[in-house]
């Protein structure tokens, strides 16, 4: 069973719609043994400036808090952060990494020259194939630069939008259509010991598989990759712990025994 959610947003998210004792309470309704908290802090998000600006001290303050109080109702409770990378932003994050003592950063991409999949403006003058490795390609040159993450989070998010643009048909982003750039990413996640997240936010966008897609997440076991992360990524309550039961028994049948939750910036292993 999978009893930790380790990729949810709250208040402190700029697209987020629940208190963060509303999440954790639902979360243990949901039979969760803990959670981590990962609300969003997007420096320059250039597709709306200043929306995803973490105001930090108070959400520090507010998780510690809720860590304070705890009782039955709520599940064990985690400090973590969604970095929203980007290349001019490593000192940045390195400097908040070095005053707060999260326990798990993800790390995601969610713009590429300041634009994100998640807007149609992202995709004009696109092909499908550039669509995809222009997001790779940002990838890849992010995590080079600031490979201080616990996380790597949704590694196909484009995928997730993309499918609205080029139809659900074509648009799903296949590990055969970008090996070369995908087991770059893959191959310097486990150099690196970091995780590869397997996001199951992709079912609530109507896709099939979680982010990244099942052929990915074999490629990765199959090089060598054992550090997973499980997560939701949650804005709304009821999806916390999306299809994790059956995300479970793909992850089984690929070979995967456990995955990890980070504890004070450490992997801790659980069984699946
Ligand atoms: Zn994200
Ligand atoms: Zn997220």
């Amino acid at each position: 069973m999978i009893q930790w959610d380790t990729h949810m947003h709250t208040t402190f998210s700029g697209d987020g719609h629940v208190s963060p004792s509303d999440m954790a309470k639902t979360a243990r309704e949901k039979g969760l043994d803990g959670i981590i908290f990962t609300d969003h802090l997007d420096w320059d998000y250039m597709s709306e400036p200043g929306r995803f600006d973490l105001d930090i001290p108070a959400y520090y303050s507010e998780m510690k808090e809720l860590q304070k109080n705890k009782n039955d109702d709520l599940p064990e409770i985690l400090i973590g952060i969604e970095l929203g990378l980007q290349e001019h932003l490593v000192s940045r994050h390195r400097q908040i990494l070095a005053e707060y003592a999260f326990d798990q950063v993800i790390g995601s991409i969610h713009q590429v020259d300041g634009l994100d999949p998640y807007y149609e403006s992202y995709y004009k003058g696109k092909d499908i194939y550039e669509a995809y490795e222009d997001y790779l390609g940002a990838a890849i040159s992010n995590l080079s630069l600031f490979p201080e993450i616990d996380t790597f989070g949704h590694l196909d998010y484009v995928s997730r939008y993309g499918i609205r643009h080029f139809g659900a048909e074509t648009g799903t982003l296949r590990y055969e259509d970008h090996k070369a750039s995908i087991d770059k990413i893959l191959e310097f996640l486990i150099t690196k010991s970091i995780a590869l997240e397997v996001n199951t936010g992709a079912f609530r966008c109507e896709m099939t598989e979680p982010n990244p897609s099942y052929d990915i997440i074999r490629r990765y076991y199959e090089m060598g990759g054992r550090l997973i992360t499980i997560g939701a990524d949650a804005h709304y309550a009821e999806h916390i712990a999306l299809s994790f039961e059956e995300v479970r028994d793909h992850l089984s049948e690929i070979g995967f025994t456990q995955y990890a939750v980070f504890k004070k910036r450490e992997p801790i292993m659980l069984s699946l």
